[in-house]
């Protein structure tokens, strides 16, 4: 028996209805924040500083998110197992849950479980492939037991290891979002994008698409070709960095005016010269609901003004819209009458 009754409407109902909004992004976000160690990437926080994720969450939907995910991203068994912590497995996926359901129930917001890529699956090796469902049934069976009202399984590189996630999630009854994580030159087994959405889609997901790896400016041609090749609904959660045709993904983009970045590149700690600002995701929104895509969010970068310029593109007025941005009041550049005209003419000096 779940512990908390289905939102409505739900997730399909509101995907029928309109676009919907999902923010993602919490490792990145906690992590500059000082509560998640960058390279493990896994979120102890929210055993550690549970304070920290409530924040973050009713941050998320303050700014027009409308989905709560439980931040169980690399919560899985294998990630536990390489920081040497099995033991914390299941107190983390419960209280990650418990602190997205309370937050998802005080706003009306959707609750969302979430799995990924295990990091442990290989092609033609049943032994890691059946390890990896074993990480999929765990981590579904704690999110049933949340009541959450669907499922994400994101960042893949693999079809088959989708699949396999989405098999799992089907037998729950819970709607599934399969989301693909698109290197340079497509997946690890080397399918493309749009292949890979077209099996998911044929596999029944209600969802499918692209997050993470990729900004606003190399995702959004590829899901509109996804768009067009699936007739379910289709997601794109781009990371708010400035990619480009010659630097698909994140991970490859290289500031070559800094010399002082540790390591071979600006992945994942000094990326900040890249990150889009409010209103290319503004317009990177406008575009890909033009283009039919009606899951929408942000990936690891995304902050919550991020966020909200994405719903106000969409037409929303979430909470946050409270304090956008209006600079007619502003001290030197403002145009309000009670703005001085002689700090009006010194604001010139800005133009
Ligand atoms: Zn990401």
């Amino acid at each position: 028996m779940s512990a908390r009754t289905a939102t409505s409407p739900g997730l399909l109902e509101r995907l029928d209805a309109g676009p919907v909004i999902c923010a993602e992004g919490y490792l990145f976000e906690l992590e500059r924040r000082g509560y998640v160690q960058a390279g493990a990437f896994v979120p102890e926080v929210v055993l550690e500083h549970p304070e920290k994720v409530y924040e973050l969450h009713r941050e998320f939907v303050h700014a027009g998110s409308d989905v709560v995910e439980a931040f169980t991203y690399y919560s899985h068994r294998e990630k536990m197992r390489v920081i040497g912590k099995e033991h914390l497995l299941e107190p983390m996926n419960r209280n990650a849950l418990k602190i997205a359901a309370e937050v998802a129930t005080e706003n009306g917001a959707l609750l969302a479980g979430n799995i990924c890529n295990t990091n442990v699956w290989e092609p033609d090796d049943a032994r890691t492939q059946a390890a990896a469902r074993n990480m999929f049934e765990e981590q579904i069976g704690w999110a049933v037991d949340a009541g959450v009202d669907f499922i994400i399984g994101e960042t893949f590189c693999w079809v088959d290891e989708a699949l396999a996630a989405l098999q799992i999630i089907q037998a729950t009854g819970k709607p599934a979002v399969i989301t693909f994580a698109l290197d340079a030159d497509g997946l690890h087994d080397g399918a493309d994008g749009v292949t890979a959405c077209r099996k998911l889609a044929d596999a029944g997901a209600e969802v499918v698409g692209l997050n993470c790896s990729r900004g606003p400016a190399t995702m959004l041609p590829i899901v509109t070709e996804i768009r067009a090749a699936v007739s379910c609904h289709v997601a794109a959660l781009p990371v708010p960095y400035r990619t480009n045709p010659n630097v698909p993904t994140f991970q490859l983009l290289n500031d070559e005016g800094c010399g002082c970045i540790p390591g071979s590149g600006t992945f994942p700690t000094a990326l900040d010269p890249f990150v889009c600002n409010r209103y290319e995701i503004a317009e990177f929104a406008k575009d890909a609901h033009g283009n039919g895509i009606s899951y929408l969010g942000l990936c690891c970068g995304a902050g919550p003004h991020h966020v909200r310029s994405m719903a106000e593109a969409l037409g929303r007025k979430p909470g946050a819209s409270r304090y956008s941005p209006d600079m007619s009041k502003h001290a030197y550049q403002g145009t309000d009458e009670n703005v001085p005209d002689y700090y009006k003419n010194l604001g010139k000096m800005y133009e």
